[in-house]
């Protein structure tokens, strides 16, 4: 019996790539243009994408809302995995990276599909709320600041349909949830909500070393 999770070096994951990533060209491209950034590194991996977009598709999900959309990698993953009917609602505070994303989204055709909500993320979330979005939601993606994870975790639970799926993105934090001298707000936080979640009743959940650490939390019916 395997114990752990293997190793993946640089070979294993090019490998991995190379047998499984089915990259749009438009996403190729948004990567590209996004290596240019000072930030590029929040971009998440294709593979990454490319599993949240079956999650997406095995569901059957339609409505969808993701925070933390930077230049727009992950919305256009999710938003490509849904019916021309589908929704996706994009939080983001950053209107300069939010311009490339829906740059990106009319070229990937998915532009109808998204919803743009720029502001603050947890103002965002309420708003939806307040609109009457608690229990329909299937599916959510978190991927922005860390120390905003509990809240946004709180209002996703809501606005999730029983039996609906959250995501965390970036739950290992490059190894450094386990390195003691790693003390930073984003760290910490990602500590306190990961041991936070693994006591929490009101979700199943697994956390998947894919990219760097994606945990998938499912609302119980
Ligand atoms: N999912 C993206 C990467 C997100 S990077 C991708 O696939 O490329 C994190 C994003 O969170 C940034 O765009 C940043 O502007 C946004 N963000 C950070 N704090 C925020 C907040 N309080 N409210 C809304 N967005 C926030
Ligand atoms: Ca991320």
């Amino acid at each position: 019996m395997s114990r752990q999770t293997i190793q993946i070096d640089d070979t294993l994951y090019e490998y991995i790539l190379g047998v499984s990533l089915r990259e749009p060209e438009v996403l190729a491209e948004l990567r590209a243009e996004t290596a240019k950034h000072p930030y590029a590194q929040m971009q998440i991996a294709p593979e990454q994408g490319q599993f949240m977009g079956l999650l997406v598709r095995l569901m059957g999900a339609t409505r969808c809302l993701e925070v933390g959309v930077f230049t727009g990698y992950s919305s256009i993953s999710v938003a490509l995995a849904l019916p021309p009917e589908g929704r996706l609602y994009a939080l983001d505070e950053d209107l300069e990276t939010a311009a490339i994303a829906q740059r990106y989204w009319k070229r990937a055709h998915v532009d109808d599909r998204i919803e743009l909500r720029l502001g603050d993320g947890t103002r965002s979330l309420d708003a939806l709320l307040a609109e009457g979005g608690e229990g329909t939601f299937d599916f959510a993606f978190v991927d922005a600041d860390k120390e905003g994870y509990s809240a946004y975790y709180e209002r996703s639970l809501r606005l999730l349909r029983p039996g609906g799926l959250v995501a965390f993105d970036n739950v290992l934090r490059a190894g450094r949830v386990v390195d003691k001298g790693a003390t930073d707000a984003g760290t910490e936080a990602i500590r306190a909500f990961n041991r936070a979640l693994h006591a929490d009743d009101r979700v199943d959940i697994s956390m998947v070393p894919i990219a760097d650490g994606l945990t998938l939390a499912r609302k119980r019916p």
